[in-house]
């Protein structure tokens, strides 16, 4: 399968992943790795971080639209 953002700059490229937000499939330089880190629940309503972090691969545009929405998040956070 080739890369869609490369598809689409009328490029071809070997796509590595696919974008979890959109299901485009999607080359190394347009996949975007965002660590996540599992939590879980301990006695006395303690969440912890579970080792080691998932992974979430997206597209460029569903990377810049999540990117946007984490700075509202942000903003409105104070
Ligand atoms: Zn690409
Ligand atoms: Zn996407």
């Amino acid at each position: 399968m080739n890369c869609f953002d490369c598809a689409i700059q009328d490029r071809s490229a070997q796509a590595v992943a696919v974008c979890t937000g959109c299901g485009a499939a999607v080359c190394l330089t347009h996949a975007h790795v965002t660590r996540r880190w599992l939590t879980t629940t301990m006695a006395i309503n303690r969440t912890v971080s579970v080792q080691p972090p998932t992974r979430t691969l997206r597209c460029a545009t569903c990377q810049a639209a999540h990117d946007a929405q984490a700075a509202t998040t942000h903003a409105t956070a104070g």
